[in-house]
This record gives C-alpha cells, sequence and structure tokens, in this order.
C-alpha cells in the first residue's frame, strides 16, 4: 500500500462546497485586502487560542520578523533561540538584524533546554524564542521564570503548534507574543502562504497592525517604518472555514499517535506527549539509529517520510558565521541524525496507519 507524506486535495474535496463558497463570496465582494473576512477571521483565531488579539500577517516566518520589530529589536541586539528548528525562526531574527543566539534542546521533548538558556544570557540577549517543535510546547513554566528574572520578553514559534496547549493554555498565549504559520501543511494551513501573531498586549497589537502595513494607522500618514506583509481576504475567508475543523483534525491526529505510540517495535524510539502538555502532533518525529536504511527500506514499501530536520542550524552553511561546529548542540546533532517522521495528516485512513507500522515493523 502506498502512503504519501503529505496529501491536501482529500482535505480540500472533503470540503469542497465549503471552500468554494469562502472563495466565491471573497471574489463576490471585491474586497481583497483587509476587510471584513480577515476581521473576523483574526476574531475567531485569537479566541481559539485565549488572547484578546490576532494579527493576520503574510507568513510565519514574517510573523516571528513582525513581533521581534514591535518590540524593537534590531543590530546588536541577541535573540536566544534552538538549533533544531525550520531555518525560517533564524531567517526572522536575520531579518531584524539581530542577532541568534543558540541554545541547545532537551532529549526528552525536543525543545529548549532551560538550564541551557540560563548560560547564554548577555546584557544584549533582548528575546528569547522557543519554539515548539513538531507540535509539543517547550516547557514554558521554567523559561517564562527564567525571562521575568531577566525582564526580557519571551516570543513563542508556534508555527508547528496550532492548538497545542501547556497547561490549560493555548500555544500563543504563554508568551508576550505568539507567531503561527499557516503554511499549507500546518495544522491550520491556508490555499498559500500567510500567518498570525497572538498577543494580549494592546500596545504591541496596535503597533504590530501598523508594522504590517507600511507603518501607517491612517492611510497616507506613516508613524513608523512599516513592512507590507497582509494575509489577504481570500486566505482569511479559507481559514476561517478551516479553523471550524481544526480541533477534529487534531484529535484524529492523536488517534493516529496513539496507534503508532501502541504498535510500533521497542527498537523505535516515539515521541512522548509530556505530563501537563497536549501535543497538537504536527510531525510525527520517531528516532531510530539506522535512520537512513529505514527512511530506504520504507520508500521501498511505498511509504513516503521525511526529515525534520537534516542539518541543525549552526552547521549550515549560510550561518557558518556563528562559528558554532560539529559539537556545539549535541542533542540537536543527534536529532539531525537519527529522526525520521512518519506520514501523519487528519485524512491518513485506519489502513494507510496500520501499513506504516507493519513497513516500519518489518524493516527496523
Ligand atoms: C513553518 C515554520 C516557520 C515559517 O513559516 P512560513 O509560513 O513558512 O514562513 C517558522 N518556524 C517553524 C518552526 C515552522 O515550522
Amino acid at each position: 500500500m502506498n502512503v504519501k507524506f503529505g496529501d491536501l486535495s482529500i482535505q480540500y474535496r472533503a470540503h469542497q462546497a465549503e471552500f468554494d463558497a469562502a472563495v466565491h463570496r471573497v471574489l463576490e465582494s471585491g474586497q481583497f485586502i483587509f476587510g471584513p473576512e480577515l476581521d473576523a477571521f483574526e476574531k475567531e483565531f485569537a479566541a481559539y487560542c485565549g488572547t484578546r488579539h490576532a494579527v493576520g500577517v503574510a507568513s510565519g516566518t514574517e510573523a516571528i520578523y513582525l513581533a521581534l520589530a514591535a518590540l524593537g529589536i534590531g543590530p546588536g541586539d541577541e535573540v536566544i533561540t534552538v538549533p533544531n528548528t525550520a531555518v525560517p525562526t533564524i531567517s526572522a531574527i536575520s531579518m531584524a538584524n539581530a542577532k541568534p543566539v543558540l541554545v541547545d534542546v532537551r532529549p526528552d521533548d525536543f525543545n529548549m533546554d532551560p538550564q541551557a538558556l540560563k548560560r547564554r544570557f548577555t546584557a544584549k540577549t533582548k528575546a528569547i524564542l522557543p519554539v515548539h517543535l513538531y507540535g509539543q510546547t517547550a516547557d514554558m513554566a521554567p523559561i517564562l521564570e527564567i525571562a521575568e528574572k531577566k525582564g526580557v520578553p519571551v516570543i513563542e514559534d508556534a508555527c508547528q503548534a496550532h492548538g497545542a496547549r501547556y497547561g490549560s493554555k493555548k500555544a500563543g498565549s504563554l508568551g508576550k507574543m505568539g507567531c503561527f504559520s499557516f503554511y499549507p501543511s500546518k495544522n491550520l494551513g491556508a490555499f498559500g502562504d500567510a500567518g498570525a501573531i497572538t498577543t494580549d498586549d494592546d500596545a504591541l497589537y496596535e503597533r504590530l497592525q501598523m508594522l504590517r502595513n507600511y507603518g501607517q494607522k491612517i492611510r497616507y500618514y506613516h508613524e513608523i517604518k512599516g513592512i507590507n506583509s497582509r494575509l489577504d481576504a481570500m486566505q482569511a475567508a479559507l481559514l476561517r472555514a478551516k479553523l471550524k475543523h481544526l480541533d477534529a483534525w487534531n484529535a484524529r491526529r492523536t488517534r493516529i499517535a496513539e496507534y503508532y505510540e501502541k504498535h510500533l517495535a521497542d527498537a523505535i524510539r516515539t515521541p512522548r506527549e509530556m505530563a501537563g502538555r497536549t501535543h497538537a502532533r504536527h510531525l510525527y518525529a520517531i528516532l531510530v539509529q539506522e535512520r537512513d536504511r529505514l527512511k530506504k527500506r520504507l520508500a521501498d514499501k511505498g511509504i513516503q517520510t521525511e526529515i525534520h530536520y537534516p542539518v541543525p542550524v549552526h552547521l549550515q552553511k549560510a550561518y557558518a558565521d556563528l562559528g558554532q561546529g560539529p559539537g556545539s548542540h549535541p542533542v540537536a546533532e543527534q536529532c539531525a541524525l537519527t529522526e525520521l517522521s512518519l506520514p501523519m495528516y487528519p485524512e491518513l485512513t485506519q489502513e494507510q496507519v496500520e501499513a506504516v507500522v507493519s513497513a516500519a515493523n518489518e524493516s527496523i
């Protein structure tokens, strides 16, 4: 049986009438930038995350960039984040002309190690940017406690964690701002590029609205220097239609994860849901010693897999200027060598999930 790593066309076909109606509503309205669809989506997404505000922007990368810009972070400032993330986390810090400072992750949740965070603080540290990798939040209590002590804001990279929880609170409501991507394959994905920033802070909300729209509040009166990073009405309307299904989709992801967890062989290290956290199961990241061999054997059986991510940030050519060679972040480096993502999306059938499990168990 063939199992693709992802197939967004299934979701479209399953809800075609709703998605087509959303598109036509926008086409007929004649309003493509700002307007009622964006306003409604921002309200609905903020309510979903449990924050006062959400600001729609053009991508997850720009969500992080704009969050940094809203805090006035720029040249000479340091932002602490992790090396095992999607590179856009770092791209956003570079866009702000700030310096990414990397701290290693914990081997149990693959996320920022609060102990390592403590050691990398300097007088130049202006923000902490934990990533909720694979859909599980970082251990936010100790991170927020350290941040509070140092008087530095926490910005969440929640681009993989729509609907994840830490205690009773949702990803995006834990730090000063939460940054989301609606890249098509994310748990909540647009039909193109899109992103959002969540916050409870009224002043930051106002600033973010200006920053994404050339720095203006009143048209043609530019109070600050901004850019164009808007979430257009078409994507907003489509995201509204999809948001209604997000919890059901995440619940299906959870059931698939439970099946994997229960049936995969012991030689496969399965991802743990940490106590007190609800994993949004964006990616199902297993760790295996002979990763490349398993990947090839699964491919031969028709099962597509991916590696998230093959090269940690500090070993990427583009970031050689960080001056951190092999051995700088051993846990992240070990993840890069042994991680394999199995198919994980709500539309997988039970037969496909079973096929993945038997193929993996036969191939390990
Ligand atoms: C997807 C992603 C981003 C970037 O989002 P884009 O919308 O592609 O710009 C940033 N950080 C993480 C962890 C991501 O997974």
